[in-house]
């Protein structure tokens, strides 16, 4: 697989380089140079997840990973269902959340942490990344325990919620967990400029395991076909995805799920009140805001760093970014949606809920909608059980961290610091 720097497209990479470097010059994105259409997505849908999606990565990747390498690292990662549930006749839940950390983001850690073990090569490797709460969780546990791998995982201290905290900050070991004073996009803003140090890439092998990794999307992708596999034959033509959105990883995996030739009409872009891509959609002004903190926190980013992937898809397919719907929806509207959701008999999160109520505003007769449902429930207990009247049962995945003690470290808003941090093991 080749990949070119959007922003340098004379930047040309192999996947293994891709996957190592995360970030190309200039703080662009890698890009596969070729999705290559599907001619058998029908007899793909027929196949369980883990053999498609064998077939779907090898098509994407390519030779250079030996198939029974990525055969290995598929089995290994995606080894928990995604289920499509069924909320209304023409509305179903994509639960992506029965992975290990509980969120949709275990199925690229743990493809990714496999992949990088896999082509790694020598020296050592530290894993810098930023999260709005669950790309820490699944990073941690994705790479918790393997060899000369260092973690770091940087997140906004006060920002993500006390259980979200515990289910990365106390594993100890090869992982290491710093909460700035700052909000999400100050911590990413961090990540970038150590990209940008390239003395300090060097010394201590600096790779990040954002969504800016192409390796996590891809995997992410193999989703999108499990939730039309499950569908009725019947209700898999004029199908509506909506998917919740902060950095838009979860979104350009769909698009790229569209590009090899899955049958999905149309997206919507859902987010909340950090709205800098529907303000974006509907002005033609690229305007973030300061980012607010909401209910549905690991979207609170308004710089989204996938965006430039979004419009590298649109163009490359001649595809008109006015058929993308996007649209926003406060703190109150998201708490409506929950109780409302709940009145149908269907328990969801704040994330998962926004996604629903744009999802069914913007249905038109005839089509099918599926939201994605990011996170399970009881990840968001406290806002859950008070927005629905519930006491939510910890998950037995969460319990157990909830009762260990926190093992963070706290940092200033300050490059100089996090890079003596960084350059002290
Ligand atoms: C990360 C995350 C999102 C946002 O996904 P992106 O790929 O960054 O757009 C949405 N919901 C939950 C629960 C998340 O953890």
């Amino acid at each position: 697989m080749n990949l070119y720097n959007i922003k340098h497209p004379e930047q040309q990479v192999n996947f293994a380089q891709a996957v190592r470097q995360g970030l190309g010059k200039n703080q662009g994105l890698f890009f596969p140079e070729v999705i290559p259409p599907l001619d058998n997505v029908d007899a793909l849908l027929e196949l369980p997840l883990v053999e498609r999606s064998q077939a779907i990565l090898s098509a994407l990747i390519g030779e250079e990973l030996p198939s029974a390498v990525l055969n290995q690292i598929v089995s290994d990662a995606f080894t928990f269902p995604a289920p499509l549930v069924k909320v209304e006749d023409n509305i179903y839940a994509l639960e992506l959340f029965h992975g290990p950390t509980l969120a949709f983001k275990d199925f690229g850690g743990r493809f990714m942490a496999r992949t990088l073990a896999a082509i790694r090569g020598e020296g050592k490797i530290t894993i810098l990344t930023a999260t709005s709460g669950d790309t820490g969780a699944a990073v941690a546990h994705a790479f918790y325990g393997l060899d000369n791998i260092e973690v770091v995982i940087l997140y906004p201290k006060g920002k993500i919620s006390p259980l979200q905290e515990k289910l990365f900050c106390t594993l100890g070991g090869n992982i290491r967990t710093v909460a700035i004073n700052g909000d999400f996009d100050d911590c990413q803003a961090l990540v970038k400029q150590a990209f940008d140090d390239q003395d300090l890439r060097k010394a201590i092998g600096l790779n990040s395991a954002n969504s800016i990794n192409i390796s996590r999307l891809l995997a992410q992708v193999c989703y999108y076909f499990e939730a039309v596999a499950q569908l009725p034959k019947a209700q898999r033509n004029n199908l509506v995805v909506s998917v919740p959105s902060g950095n838009f990883g979860n979104l350009t995996a769909g698009l790229i799920a569209k590009w090899l030739g899955l049958p999905i009409k149309r997206f919507i872009a859902s987010t909340n009140a950090n709205d800098t891509v529907p303000r974006y959609l509907k002005s033609g002004q690229w305007q973030p805001n300061a980012t607010v903190a909401t209910l549905s926190n690991a979207m609170d980013v308004s710089r989204p760093n996938n965006w430039p992937r979004v419009e590298e898809i649109f163009k490359r397919n001649g595809w008109n970014l006015s058929e993308l719907h996007s649209d926003s929806r406060s703190d109150a509207a998201t708490e409506t949606a929950l109780q409302a959701m709940q009145a149908k008999g269907y328990l969801c999160e704040p994330h998962g809920a926004i996604a629903y109520d744009t999802l069914s505003a913007d249905l038109q007769a005839g089509e099918t909608g599926i939201f994605l449902c990011t996170a399970h429930p009881a990840k968001f207990k406290e806002s859950v059980d008070r927005i629905l009247g519930l006491d939510l049962p910890l998950p037995q995945a969460l319990d157990k961290h909830n009762k260990l003690p926190l093992l963070s470290d706290e940092m200033a808003n300050d490059f100089s610091l996090l890079r003596t941090y960084l350059l002290q093991r």
